[in-house]
């Protein structure tokens, strides 16, 4: 029987209608506009595209952003001094760095200059840790956050849930792995190395695949029944989006599948959108 779709569009649609309206409460209620500051770093196309898109999400929902752009050889001094220049700013609530930066610049000492109360991102290891540690942050990595709303909102059960995750990345694999964690399920983190990944794939009630490598789970890696969460982007020879698992036959094996695109990419800046408001209800608290 062919699986269940799960409409990350759709969800992510509803998250952002959600937090307009949380946005009119804060300005209403307490007079604060949610603000976002962006850092774009050169001119990669996709990074000029996703900073563009996040813009026009943050227009469409009452928040307030701006950005300060910097050449490709811009010095990691002047990066640092941007973010600098917002952490010091009443009315950015939540800082955004868009990675990749450039080659010439240590991303790990950018990201370190983020200011863990704007990171919006949360990205920064002391939000890392709490995240591991508490169980929350006040911010939590978008792509991480929009996996685990489209489970919850999807009605998947959690609690004792198996789960196994695939990829283990900073900005997705572990974050997953940790938020699966505090929902109580227990979780099993696999990447390029582990054995018989189809077989502990297999062993999945919820299998969420962040690797990047296109269509490589296929219907071997699931459980008949399993809910399926597709983290991967690439693009095909013809310019198409494509994940990592093969959709085709995945969706005749799982319960519930996310497609690419329509899936989690919708949810990303949804989260965005969520942990900037979140951040400017704490500051007007
Ligand atoms: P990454 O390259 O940082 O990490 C990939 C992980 O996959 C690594 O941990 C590696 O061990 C594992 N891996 C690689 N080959 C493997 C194999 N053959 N078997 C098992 N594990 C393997 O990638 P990332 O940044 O985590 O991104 C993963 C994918 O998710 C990419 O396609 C990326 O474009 C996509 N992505 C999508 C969004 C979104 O908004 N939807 C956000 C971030 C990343």
């Amino acid at each position: 029987m062919a699986a269940e779709i799960i409409d990350g569009r759709a969800i992510a649609a509803a998250i952002r209608s959600e937090v307009k309206a949380q946005v009119d409460e804060l300005v209403r209620d307490h007079g604060v506009r949610p603000g976002l500051g962006v850092i774009l770093v050169g001119d990669n196309p996709a990074s000029r595209s996703y900073v563009t898109m996040k813009e026009k999400a943050c227009a469409e929902a009452g928040i307030y952003s701006e950005e300060v752009h910097l050449p490709a050889d811009a010095s990691q001094e002047a990066v640092i001094s941007a973010i600098g220049a917002y952490a010091a700013n009443a009315s950015i609530h939540a800082i955004l760095v868009q990675l990749p930066l450039p080659d010439h610049i240590d991303e790990h000492a950018v990201l370190l200059s983020v200011p863990p109360a704007k990171d919006a991102d949360g990205f920064h290891p002391f939000l890392v840790g709490e995240l591991w540690s508490q169980g929350t942050a006040d911010f939590i990595p978008c792509t991480p956050y929009g996996v685990l709303e489209l489970l919850k909102r999807s009605d998947v059960p959690l609690v004792g849930a198996r789960a196994v995750v695939i990829g283990r990345s900073n900005i997705v694999g572990k974050p997953v792995a940790s938020l699966l964690l505090r929902e109580h399920c227990t979780v099993t983190l696999c990447h390029s190395r582990t054995r018989d990944l189809p077989g502990v794939a297999r062993e999945a009630d919820i299998l969420v695949v962040a690797i990047g490598r296109p269509k490589m789970v296929d219907a071997s890696y699931i459980k008949p029944g399993a809910t399926v969460i597709d983290v991967g982007i690439s693009r095909a020879e013809d310019g198409s989006l494509v994940g990592d698992v093969d959709f085709e036959s995945a969706s005749q094996v799982a319960g519930k599948i996310t497609p690419v695109p329509k899936g989690v990419g919708p949810m990303t800046i949804a989260m965005l959108l969520q942990n900037t408001v979140n951040a400017a209800a704490r500051a007007a608290s």
